[in-house]
């Protein structure tokens, strides 16, 4: 049956079990979002060793000048928010959830 994500933005979703639990069915937008790391490693600017979100500890996403950040607190000075601030300059930061 097709489904889509009933939820608020920055809420964890409910499929959402250490890994998403309905991988073979979930909706078309949970398939085709990309977080900012992946956008990197895939125009070849990070790879697999670098600030992936899984060894960072938290996850970005870039949209409409608005910087959010979810997952976990990264610290200020972190050098992969430094690397998105200088390629898509000033950015209002969201934490979200983490
Ligand atoms: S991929 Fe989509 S459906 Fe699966 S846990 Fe994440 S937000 Fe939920």
């Amino acid at each position: 049956m097709p489904h889509g994500v009933e939820k608020p933005a920055g809420v964890l979703c409910s499929y959402y079990d250490n890994g998403c639990t309905i991988q073979e069915t979930k909706p078309k937008a949970c398939t085709e979002y990309k977080c900012y790391w992946l956008r990197l490693f895939e125009s070849g600017e990070v790879d697999t060793t670098q600030w992936r979100p899984n060894e960072v500890g938290f996850m970005v996403s870039v949209r409409k000048g608005v910087m959010y950040i979810d997952g976990g607190r990264p610290e200020k000075d972190h050098p992969l928010l430094g690397y998105i601030k200088e390629r898509e300059g000033d950015l209002k930061i969201i934490q979200r959830t983490g």
